[in-house]
């Protein structure tokens, strides 16, 4: 529960909150309750202040990004979400082959910079649909790529209000997990090189990357993307497939017809609902075939 001390804190800094807002309107699942404060946060020292003062008085907080790859409870999150707004959306280059971007910067946004200054590499993100802190907290990857490949380094805020910085294998990136998967630290901005390149070239391996995407994926379905991690020596869509599983429903959401690997939510699907459908496919899955599927969606 925000305690009135705290809201008019937030009210006061640099930011723009909503409270009592309906997290379905922040997800790429179109899925969630509300939050008692989703709060966009435009400087480095409002995210200070508002994060010292969760601490102080116990208020829980989550960091969003761009609500890409989570599945929020029907009762919605307690406390604040934090999305980085504002200084935290700007994007700059800051050396002959390197780019430094703030969390909130969309992977879109990223993909378009290098291009127009003529710097490949980020090409396999193009389509992603989520910010460089989400993408980095994730290690995201497509098409052979992975933010890993790009990154040099990242600032990130701790629980403590301390800013500090991983540099090169600090980060810990392995397959959707990187060291900020299990700390409680916000990430403020990342430094990523890249290698100067032909912008027709990189333009063409943009456009090859969202012919694919738009080929094998429902795009024109809220969802979360991939539901499951890529179990070893296996994919998870064929795995599901293979169970006749492709369709199979919950309320309104179902595994897409057009790739078993995402749930699409048909209009009104509720967070139980993917659930649940998530829990019979694991089951079924491991039944039949004896493999875990393990979510790469977050629950919040
Ligand atoms: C249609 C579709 C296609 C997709 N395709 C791909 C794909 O090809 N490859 C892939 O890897 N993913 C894919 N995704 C999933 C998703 O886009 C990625 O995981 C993306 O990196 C999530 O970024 P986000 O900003 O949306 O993060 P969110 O979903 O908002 O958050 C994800 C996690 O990151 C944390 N987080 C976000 N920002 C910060 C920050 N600044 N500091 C600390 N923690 C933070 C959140 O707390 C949360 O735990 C797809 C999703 C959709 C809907």
């Amino acid at each position: 529960m925000i305690s009135s001390e705290l809201k008019e804190l937030i009210i006061n800094e640099d930011c723009n909150a909503f409270f009592d807002e309906p997290m379905s309107l922040h997800t790429s699942f179109r899925i969630g309750g509300k939050t008692e404060c989703f709060c966009e946060v435009n400087t480095e020292q409002a995210l200070k202040n508002i994060i010292t003062a969760c601490r102080e008085s116990s208020t829980p907080y989550f960091i969003i990004g761009l609500g890409s790859n989570l599945l929020v409870n029907d009762d919605g999150i307690e406390g604040l979400v934090i999305k980085l707004g504002g200084e935290f959306e700007e994007i700059a280059k800051c050396g002959e082959d390197t780019i430094r971007c703030g969390a909130g910067v969309s992977l879109a946004k990223v993909c378009l910079f290098a291009k127009n200054k003529g710097l490949g590499g980020a090409e396999f993100a193009w389509g992603i649909p989520g910010s460089v802190g989400g993408a980095v907290f994730m290690n995201a990857g497509a098409y052979g790529g992975e933010i890993k490949d790009i990154v040099v380094s990242s600032r990130y805020l701790d629980e403590d209000g301390k800013i500090k910085e991983l540099k090169g294998i600090e980060q810990d990136f392995s397959y959707r997990h990187s060291a900020y998967s299990n700390k409680k630290a916000v990430i403020l901005d990342v430094t990523i090189r890249l290698t100067p390149k032909n912008k027709n070239e990189i333009f063409y391996l943009m456009q090859d990357t969202m012919e694919k995407r738009k080929k094998k994926q429902p795009l024109n379905r809220p969802s979360a993307g991939s539901v499951f991690k890529r179990p070893d020596g296996y994919y998870a869509a064929a795995l599901i497939e293979e169970c006749g599983l492709k369709g199979e429903s919950v309320g309104d959401a179902q595994v897409s017809t057009k790739h078993s690997g995402f749930i699409v939510n048909n209009g009104k699907a509720t967070a139980e609902d993917v659930r649940t459908l998530i829990e019979k496919v694991q089951d079924v899955v491991k039944e039949k075939t004896g493999v875990e599927l393990e979510c790469e969606i977050r629950f919040v």
